[in-house]
Formats: structure tokens, C-alpha cells, sequence
């Protein structure tokens, strides 16, 4: 069987100072792969400019012309990591045998695309990188990461542990991932449910090279709600269990009042008052989140939008 065409899909906003680094190792290790005859010498790296107010874009050009391995694609606008990697995927989708996206500060250890082409060519389709450790991130970048992973499993969203958006998709994974039309893409759910054969490969994670994190707490958290919005009416059916177990301390608290209005310690109107207002919030709650079941289907079914647009393309 021939080597396998690989395309690197790296995500790029405001990169300009890990960029130039990034590249010059990508491309050693493309070198190195069609030397060992585990890549085709035509595999080559697809920047994704997320629409970078600086000069990455220059830089992707810069090395564009010195190596047409580095190829590009410009988002008009900045539309977050999420739709930078979906863009890039989908532009090598047809032109790729698998495609291996990766972050450009290379925390995550480009030397593992070794181990993940040596899985595919056992026949996994989908190999993900999992960290081993995360020493080199800060405390908080750690905990907060961590909490998010038990979160989502708490909300029963099937993701990976400690795997973030480095992974290996064949062409074949690659094109059934187009077919999930929904403008809210949390890749690390979607991925999982296409199924198709996988594989794990461990790394450890180091500190990133240049330039600074631009996924701050609140980047994190929007990503959170947008993984559980976008996989789980969870929430929602929160909002019918509580009104299911408010409508049972209903009973209590009947009792409490039918005793009290007996024992003629209540003024007037009260014991009324009270069964009223206990029934009834009950009864809102639960009916809120049989609505809420609704709005959630009808949320995901509606927003067909379009996930971006392009601005500048590089591709001979
Ligand atoms: N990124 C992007 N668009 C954004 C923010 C980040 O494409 O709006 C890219 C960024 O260039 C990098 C990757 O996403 O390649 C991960 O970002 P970063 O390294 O800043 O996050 P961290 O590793 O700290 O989670
Ligand atoms: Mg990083």
C-alpha cells in the first residue's frame, strides 16, 4: 500500500511569533516521514488564518513561497478555534488521505503524528492524541481544563479524557464529518459520534513555544456551554426533575399546612395561599422543561447557518 498523503491542518490567530518555528519543525517531520516511506512526499500543512488582525497571514504567505508544502486558507473573520479547524478540514478533505490537525504553538507533541500514522496504517480511522500530563500549563489552565472534562461527563457528553482537537481523521472520517451540518461545532463531541474505527496515542504536553494563550477563562467556559448546549438537553430536563421533586415535598408540605390550618394556627387565606403556591411552582417548572425539551430539538434543527467564509486562498 502507498504512504498515505498527509495534510496538517494548524489553526492560526495572532501567531505571528510561534508561527515561523512551527513550520520549520512541521515540515522536518514531513522530511522524516517520507524519508521512513509512513507519509507521501506530497503531504504538506494547511495554515488556517482565523482572521488575525496581525501579520500571520504574511507569514503563512512568506512561507508559502518558499515551500508550497505550506499551504493557506483566511477566514474573513475571527471565528474562534473550533471553525478554524472545521475550514481547514474541510479544505483537504478531497485532497488528502488523512489529515492530522494540531494547535501552532505545538504544545502537543508533533512527534506523535508517528505513532497516529503507524495506527492508521493498522486501519484506525481516528486516532486521538491524548495528554498525558499537563505539568508545563499552569494551575489554573489544569484545574479549570479538568473541571471542564468532568462537567461535560456529568452532563453525559461523550468526549475523550484529555483529548483536546489534536487527532488523526482519515479522508474517509474526514468527509463524514462534513455531514454534520450544525453551525455549533464542538469537534471533540462530534468526532466521537462518527464512530468508524479508533485508536489512542499518549504525549505529554509541553509549555507553549512563543506568544501567549488565546483561550482565556472565558473562551473556555463559552466552549464548555457551547459543547453541552450543542450535545445535551440535560439542563433542561434538570428543570422537569426539580419540578417532579418539588410536586413530592408538595405532599409534606400539604400536610404541614392541612395540620396547621386545623389546629386553627394559620390567619385566614394563608393555608390556600400556601398549597397554591407550592403546587403550581411545580407545576411551572415541570411544564418549563417540557417546553424546554422542545426548544432544545427545535434549537439544533434551526441553525443552518453558514460557519464562515473565506477570504484569501492558497492552493497550487
Ligand atoms: N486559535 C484560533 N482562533 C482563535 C483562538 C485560537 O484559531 O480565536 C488557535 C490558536 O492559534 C492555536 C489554537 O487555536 O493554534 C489553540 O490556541 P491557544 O494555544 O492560544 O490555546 P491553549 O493552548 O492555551 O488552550
Ligand atoms: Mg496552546
Amino acid at each position: 500500500m502507498a504512504a498515505p498523503t498527509l495534510a496538517i491542518v494548524v489553526p492560526c490567530y495572532k501567531e505571528t511569533e510561534a508561527l515561523p518555528a512551527s513550520l520549520g519543525t512541521l515540515l522536518g517531520l514531513l522530511d522524516e516521514f517520507a524519508a521512513e516511506g509512513i507519509a507521501a512526499p506530497d503531504s504538506y500543512i494547511m495554515c488556517v488564518d482565523d482572521g488575525s488582525p496581525d501579520a500571520t497571514w504574511s507569514v503563512i504567505e512568506e512561507w508559502h513561497g518558499r515551500d508550497s508544502r505550506v499551504k493557506g486558507i483566511r477566514l474573513a473573520h475571527n471565528r474562534g478555534h473550533q471553525c478554524a479547524l472545521l475550514a481547514g478540514v474541510d479544505a483537504v478533505a478531497d485532497r488528502c488521505d488523512a489529515a492530522v490537525t494540531i494547535d501552532a504553538d505545538l504544545q502537543d507533541d508533533p512527534r506523535a503524528m508517528r505513532a497516529m500514522l503507524g495506527h492508521m496504517a493498522d486501519g484506525a480511522e481516528i486516532v486521538y492524541g491524548v495528554r498525558s500530563s499537563r505539568e508545563s500549563d499552569s494551575w489554573f489552565k489544569r484545574t479549570t481544563a479538568q473541571g471542564f472534562y468532568k462537567f461535560q461527563h456529568m452532563l453525559g457528553l461523550e468526549t475523550v479524557y484529555n483529548h483536546a482537537d489534536y487527532r488523526l481523521m482519515s479522508a474517509r472520517a474526514l468527509r463524514y464529518l462534513r455531514q454534520y451540518g450544525e453551525s455549533n461545532i464542538f469537534l471533540r463531541g462530534i468526532v466521537p459520534q462518527i464512530g468508524l474505527q479508533t485508536a489512542v496515542v499518549e504525549y505529554p504536553r509541553t509549555a507553549r513555544t512563543a506568544g501567549e494563550t488565546h483561550y482565556p477563562l472565558s473562551k473556555m467556559i463559552a466552549l464548555s456551554i457551547d459543547g453541552v448546549t450543542s450535545f445535551t438537553a440535560k439542563p433542561m430536563r434538570w428543570i422537569f426533575t426539580v419540578g417532579l421533586l418539588l410536586l413530592v415535598v408538595d405532599i409534606a408540605v400539604a400536610l404541614w399546612v392541612l395540620i396547621a390550618y386545623f389546629r386553627h394556627a394559620t390567619i385566614s387565606g394563608w393555608a390556600s395561599l400556601m398549597l397554591s403556591v407550592w403546587f403550581l411552582g411545580s407545576l411551572i417548572l415541570m411544564g418549563l422543561g417540557i417546553v424546554g425539551e422542545y426548544i432544545g430539538k427545535i434549537y439544533t434543527e434551526v441553525k443552518h447557518r453558514p460557519r464562515y467564509a473565506l477570504r484569501d486562498e492558497l492552493f497550487d
